[in-house]
């Protein structure tokens, strides 16, 4: 079963054909950053204008490389929420009018279960169950995962998600935007000893996420160089460094806590966040002492892509699923809402 992929629900425009006999066949990817940079984030109706632009070169595009023709498709994926709804329905009006016109069935996929499921397209992959660590953009959540679509939240942020708290960390620091890789490369170079965060809620019990207090000491440690001078390169590089390590820690916690609770000794880590190679080398030592393992996409797959719908779309039309008629897209979309499905194919 070869199925076409399209994620459009935020500033990426992004193209897979996943087979379920022979996996991802192609994949391509257009990203908007240079389009919303000089607004400091994703303005809304330029991301939908350039996913029209986009979303047709791209799909021709995997095509010829992976050397098919529209009769070789059978059935068209794409991301149906939760995201921009403008940006969502560009997406959701080309693929369900593809799929019409080949006469083949179409289906709206959740952008999270994309994520949650991208590391299946890598050669070692995490047996069910697991608990999953979701960090991206607008998400940050502890899932426990049994099944594709038997999903238990046990945890979330109560506020900012991890990946909003690099961009806005970043923006203190006068870095563009999305701002997670630029904290990533100053930390590198950042004295880790020199300030210290506070690991937000890991005192509390529970597996809840709070971002946004550790985003005003950011500030007001910025303020604090401020005020002794100028905010220099290494004053930036060690809060950088500070930062990430605050938040990688928090997640460290939370991860290991999650696993003791459910009794597992899996953990799948997906979403933009997922990416930071602290947060993987962490993790990886971390869960090496509870003889647990992580498992993570490679480093493509952790943000927006279009191979992750088609593959969550491909496991979810093999069983059968398809599009009725009815709104195509949910801009707010609770991932426990899925229905469950038993066989994974390919
Ligand atoms: P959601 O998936 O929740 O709807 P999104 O699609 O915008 O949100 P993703 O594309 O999964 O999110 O991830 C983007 C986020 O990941 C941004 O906040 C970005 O700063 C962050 N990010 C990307 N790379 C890194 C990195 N190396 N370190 C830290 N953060 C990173
Ligand atoms: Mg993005
Ligand atoms: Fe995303």
């Amino acid at each position: 079963m070869l199925i076409l992929g399209l994620e459009t629900s935020c500033d990426e425009t992004g193209v897979a054909l996943y087979h379920t006999g022979r996996g991802l066949l192609a994949h391509a990817l257009f990203s908007q950053v240079d389009i919303h940079v000089e607004y400091g984030g994703v303005v809304p109706e330029l991301a939908s204008r350039d996913h029209i632009r986009k979303a047709l070169p791209l799909i021709e595009q995997v095509m010829a490389e992976a050397n098919c023709t529209a009769g070789d498709i059978n059935a068209v994926a794409y991301t149906a929420g939760p995201g921009l709804v403008g940006a969502l329905m560009v997406g959701a009006t080309l693929a369900r009018a593809l799929a019409w016109g080949w006469g083949v069935p179409s289906l709206g996929v959740h952008h999270m279960e994309g994520h949650l499921l991208a590391p299946m397209l890598e050669e070692d992959r995490p047996d069910f169950p697991f608990v999953a660590l979701l960090v991206s953009g607008g998400h940050t959540q502890l899932v426990r995962v049994d099944a594709i679509g038997e999903y238990r939240l046990l945890g979330e942020s109560l506020d900012d998600a991890a990946g909003e708290a690099f961009d806005k960390a970043a923006k203190m620091l006068g870095l563009p935007y999305p701002g997670g890789p630029h904290i990533a490369r100053l930390a590198e170079q950042g004295d880790p000893s020199r300030f210290d965060f506070p690991r937000p809620m890991v005192n509390r019990p529970g597996l809840d996420f709070s971002f946004s207090g550790l985003k005003t000491y950011t500030l007001n440690t910025v303020n604090d160089c401020r005020a002794a001078g100028e905010l220099t390169e290494q004053d930036k590089c060690d809060i950088a460094r500070a930062f990430e390590e605050a938040v990688v820690g928090t997640l460290v916690i939370k991860c290991r806590r999650a696993l003791k609770q459910e009794g597992l000794k899996t953990l799948v880590m997906a979403g933009g966040v997922s990416a930071n190679r602290n947060l993987r080398a962490s993790l990886e030592m971390a869960l090496k002492k509870d003889r647990a393992r992580v498992f993570y996409p490679a480093p493509e797959f952790c943000t927006d892509n279009g191979a992750m719908i088609a593959y969550a779309g491909a496991q979810r039309l093999a069983a059968g699923q398809r599009d009725e008629g009815g709104t195509a897209v949910r801009p707010r979309w609770p991932m426990a809402e899925l229905p469950p499905i038993t066989q994974v194919a390919g």
